[in-house]
């Protein structure tokens, strides 16, 4: 038997990470066994589905490098298409299926109706589980007359349904929990949980990997293989992702971030309302108000908040770690690790490592902890191990995406200079940024502490305008050249180099923190050297 793995989503939202991890164990699983792995959209949600969601799931799943071998723009399939929205007439076939053979039925209910009878199970401390309600041909001209739609439903089995899960071993799920689910709502589109199972059956889908947070509906899915007489999937449900607090992480912890930082900002003003931050952001005032009434936890409108109050939201979605100057490769081998483990305390693991290793025996059933400081540290340890072809490559992507940089219009040759004096010191391609900041643009100011260290004490301060004569005398402008010059220069005078390079690094960055100030002194320009110099002595003096 082929093993075929699919990644299911619904373009709903960007790609967060715990989607990014199942997609990764669907690929790692298929390429342990040299099957498949597919992609499929599942977009039969007209109202929250949307192009541009899915063209960002595509986007960042290729940004991961998690590629498809069947699925959107695949050519090789004769399973596609790879939309559910294309899918709809096989969907059809396999209603009316159902209905012939009496497994399926319209209802009828609104859903003021439904509300009521679930006020009523809910009155009687009962669990509410729909079940058919018979109604006479007079009634159903009536419900038509009033212009109800039916949906339709699959009548439940009347058994137990053992999921045999193959990380968290046998689920029962009682007869009398199990509810006649809709499967095709009154806009005609099927249900996630009906087009789910013909598609998987219908592209050959051998291993089902998702999330815990649907365990629950898989029994409804056996059901309708069960119905359908075909045999269903094995499945295997990952463990869920939380938050270092131990909260579900989930896209809502932006719009909880944003919220909290509109109502200090607004607190701050002295007012209670928040016309100023919709004028300010653009938005519409009552979409806001929504939002902060918890009605509504749009991820845009909560950015929007963040970026205009100068906030940072918790990085959720695999694109904010794109922003952030995350390698893909690293935030692969964090991921894989988040719920699995290969044993033997391996961690550093390409794509084809985890592939070889990866089996679901090894995948926990208690939920993982999301921790950034491991993956900013996994992250720098790549940085340190890329070629500087890979580095270079990936430094060029961050650029490409990121708002605002130094770099935007550093010629290629001098940025791989950066990228080699700082790789040492970079956990994220951020990083670099910042901490290369001082090279762009003059300090406005002294570490007080460094500078009364380094260059009130000691005879430092008078000694600058000298340094500054010395450095703007060095003919070879190069790491040796300079070194040799500043070294000789330093020897005549019986100085250590320790009471040059700090002053220096004082004078040109504000701290005491710099890369090796050869290389530092190499990388700027000299005359700015000068200038720098000559601007801390007058200041300090
Ligand atoms: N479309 C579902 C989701 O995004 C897929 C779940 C599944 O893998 O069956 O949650």
């Amino acid at each position: 038997m082929t093993v075929r793995t699919r990644f299911a989503p619904s373009p709903t939202g960007s790609l967060h990470v715990g989607g990014a991890r199942t997609a990764l164990y669907c690929l790692l699983m298929a390429r342990n066994a040299q099957g498949q792995f597919l992609l499929r959209i599942e977009d039969t949600d007209r109202k929250r589905s949307t192009e541009e969601a899915a063209e960002g799931i595509i986007r960042d799943m290729k940004w991961l490098g998690l590629h498809w071998d069947e699925g959107p723009g695949t050519e090789n399939s004769d399973v596609g298409p790879f939309f559910q929205s294309q899918r709809l007439e096989l969907y059809h076939k396999y209603m009316n299926q159902l209905i012939e053979s009496g497994h399926a039925y319209e209802a009828w209910e609104t859903t003021e109706e439904l509300g009521a009878m679930r006020d009523a199970a809910m009155a009687d401390k009962r669990n509410f589980r729909y079940r058919q309600v018979h109604y006479t041909p007079e009634q159903i001209s009536r419900f038509k007359a009033e212009g109800r739609t039916p949906i339709l439903r699959f009548k439940a089995p009347n058994h137990d349904i053992v999921i045999a899960d193959e990380v968290l071993g046998n689920v029962r799920v009682a007869a009398e929990d199990l509810e006649d689910i809709v499967i095709r709502k009154a806009d005609g589109f099927p249900t996630y949980h009906f087009a789910v199972v013909i598609d998987d059956h219908h592209m050959g889908i051998t291993h089902i990997l998702r999330g815990q947070e649907h365990l629950m509906n898989t029994p409804k899915h056996l059901g309708l293989y069960e119905a359908l007489g075909w045999e269903p999937p094995r499945n295997a449900h990952l463990p869920l992702i939380f938050n270092p607090n131990g909260s579900k992480m989930s896209k809502r912890d932006k719009a909880k971030a944003a919220r909290a930082a509109a109502r200090d900002a607004a607190k701050d003003r002295g007012t209670k309302t928040y016309e100023w931050l919709a004028e300010a952001i653009s938005w519409d005032l009552d979409e806001l108000n929504q939002f902060m009434k918890k009605k509504y936890d749009g991820v845009k409108l909560a950015e929007a908040i963040g970026a205009y109050l100068g906030v940072d939201l918790p990085m959720i979605e695999v694109m904010d770690f794109r922003k952030g100057g995350y390698l893909p490769e690293a935030l692969n081998n964090y991921l894989a690790l988040l719920g699995w483990s290969p044993g033997n305390d391996l961690e550093f693991m390409d794509l084809q490592t985890m592939s070889e290793k990866f089996s679901t025996d090894r995948v926990n059933k208690t939920a993982a902890k999301f921790d950034t400081v491991k993956l900013t540290s996994m992250n720098g340890e790549y940085i340190r191990q890329a070629t500087p072809e890979r580095l270079m490559e990936a430094f060029q992507d961050w650029l490409q995406i990121t708002g605002e940089s130094h770099f935007k219009d550093v010629a290629p040759e001098r940025l791989a200079l950066f990228l080699e004096l700082y790789r040492p010191r970079m956990s994220t391609l951020a990083d670099l940024d910042k901490q290369a900041a001082f090279f762009f643009e003059a300090p406005t100011g002294y570490d007080p502490k460094a500078a009364k260290k380094f260059i009130l004490k000691g005879g430092g301060l008078e000694r600058l305008p000298e340094l500054a004569e010395a450095v703007g005398a060095v003919s070879d402008w190069t790491v040796e050249g300079i070194e040799s010059s500043l070294k000789a220069w330093a020897e005549a005078r019986e100085l250590g180099m320790g009471k040059i390079a700090q002053p220096l690094r004082i004078a040109l960055t504000g701290t005491s923190v710099s890369p090796g100030i050869f290389e530092t002194l190499a990388l700027m320009d000299k005359d700015e050297v000068v200038r720098r110099i000559e601007a801390c002595h007058a200041a300090l003096a």
